[in-house]
């Protein structure tokens, strides 16, 4: 253990709803996280997280006030609280500050979303993968995507890899959620992330080189039903997702690699209008002499995505089919979680997309602080030995299963 650091000190960045969870499964193993912080931009919302976690646990954390973006700023908030670790479950956009004030205060890193600079939907993971030797040469660890998707679903695939097959050629991650939060249009986790998300060009791996279709409100977007476990049939669309890049790298002889994410006509109609009246712009207007930027605007009007869980019902299902060869045979294994929106709100107070992100979010972080994963660097959460993650999946909350079923097609 490095001197600069005390054993079993943890601090999360950032008070939302994947912060909320997290928060509430460290307190929930005080063996392994006997002290927790958690720094946000708004106090208010850290100190209804301490409260929440003093009235479920009786257990008290630190709580501070913190811009992420000013550097000296947090690094003299971690020297002052000395974790082992920060876990940023702040935006994409803090990323690259949190991961400075690291390697300035000599502590491991660890996220759940690759850095994102503010004017550009671009999302990749060269800015952090640019921070590999800094963090070895201070013999830190810095761990990427360690949510849901990114995060389990990049842990599914590396855990076939070393246990279902001799090699994997077909990946398709498959994200549904079939819960209904009865608002007439969410986003369920931070607004201003999703919409950057999902209104990107589509990308798909295929034979080494990224092919390109149309986004998910365009027309010929390419779209399918798949019959999920427990949800039924579901509409789900081809999209770009973070893990495919690492994936694409990490995840040997894999020929195509595809993220599906279902969405109702009715999210995809709002979008739509959004979009078509200027709505989800990311750079700066001029309303009345001063400047703002419209999706900001848009974030500010819907609901916040931590509130959603006071009457969200339904489950979601996220996980793999994957098609390769084993002992010279091919197979097809599907590896997926089902999480229900009311179970996750009743045990931590907000709903299952915030859940299944903050889960793992907090058992990366538990890798981390018991030595289960140690390393110099920059690693994607594949490239680090998957069973005392899959096993800690079942004990906190996100069991899985495996089963044989039919590999998806090229043309769905
Ligand atoms: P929220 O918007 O609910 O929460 C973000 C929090 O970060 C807020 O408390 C916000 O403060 C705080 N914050 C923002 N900027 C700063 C700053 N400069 N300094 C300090 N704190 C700051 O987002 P979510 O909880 O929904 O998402 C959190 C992260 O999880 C995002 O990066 C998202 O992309 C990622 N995610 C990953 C998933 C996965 O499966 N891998 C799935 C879902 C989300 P304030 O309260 O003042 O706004």
């Amino acid at each position: 253990m490095d001197d600069n650091r005390t054993q079993g000190r943890i601090m999360i960045i950032g008070a939302g709803g994947v912060a909320a969870v997290a928060t509430h499964k460290c307190a929930q193993v005080p063996e392994v996280f006997p002290e927790i912080m958690v720094a946000s931009r708004t106090l208010s919302k850290c100190e209804a997280l301490r409260e929440d976690i003093r009235q479920r646990y009786g257990r008290e954390i630190e709580i501070a006030q913190v811009d992420a973006d000013n550097v000296p700023q947090l690094a003299a908030l971690i020297r002052k609280f000395r974790p082992t670790l920060v876990l940023n479950l702040a935006l994409p956009y803090q990323d690259l500050h949190i991961m400075d004030a690291c390697l300035e205060t000599g502590v491991h890193y660890i996220d759940t979303a690759n850095y994102e600079p503010l004017d550009v939907a671009h999302f990749e993971y060269s800015w952090q993968w640019a921070y590999q030797e800094k963090f070895r040469q201070k013999g830190l660890m810095a761990l990427l995507g360690s949510g849901f998707d990114p995060g389990v679903t990049n842990v599914f695939a590396a855990y076939a890899q070393k246990h279902l097959f001799d090699e994997i050629h077909f990946l398709d991650i498959l994200d549904c959620n079939a819960g209904s939060h009865g608002h007439a249009f969410a986003t369920n986790f931070n607004p201003e992330i999703n919409i950057r998300e999902v209104t990107q060009v589509v990308r798909h791996w295929k034979d080494g080189a990224w092919v390109e279709s149309p986004a998910i409100i365009e027309p010929g977007s390419v779209h399918f039903d798949f019959d999920y476990p427990i949800a039924g049939i579901k509409d789900s669309y081809l999209l770009y997702h973070e893990e495919l890049e690492s994936l694409a790298l990490n995840i040997k002889g894999l020929k195509r690699a595809r993220f599906w994410m279902t969405f109702s006509e009715n999210y995809l109609n709002h979008l739509r209008v959004l979009m078509n009246v200027g709505m989800t712009r990311i750079d700066e207007v001029d309303y009345e002499g001063r400047k703002i930027v419209p999706i900001k605007f848009l974030k500010a009007l819907l609901p916040e995505p931590s509130s959603l869980g006071t009457n969200y019902s339904g489950k979601t299902v996220i996980g793999n089919i994957m098609t390769g060869i084993k002992d010279g045979k091919t197979i097809t294994r599907y590896i997926y979680n089902i999480c229900d929106h009311e179970e996750a709100f009743k045990e931590t107070g907000t709903q299952a997309i915030a859940y299944t992100t903050g889960v793992p979010a907090m058992i990366g972080a538990m890798m981390m602080m018991t030595g289960a994963w140690q390393g110099s660097g920059v690693f994607n959460i594949e490239q680090l030995d998957p069973d005392k993650f899959m096993d800690a999946l079942n004990t906190y909350g996100l069991p899985w299963q495996i089963v044989e079923h039919p590999g998806l097609p090229e043309k769905v």
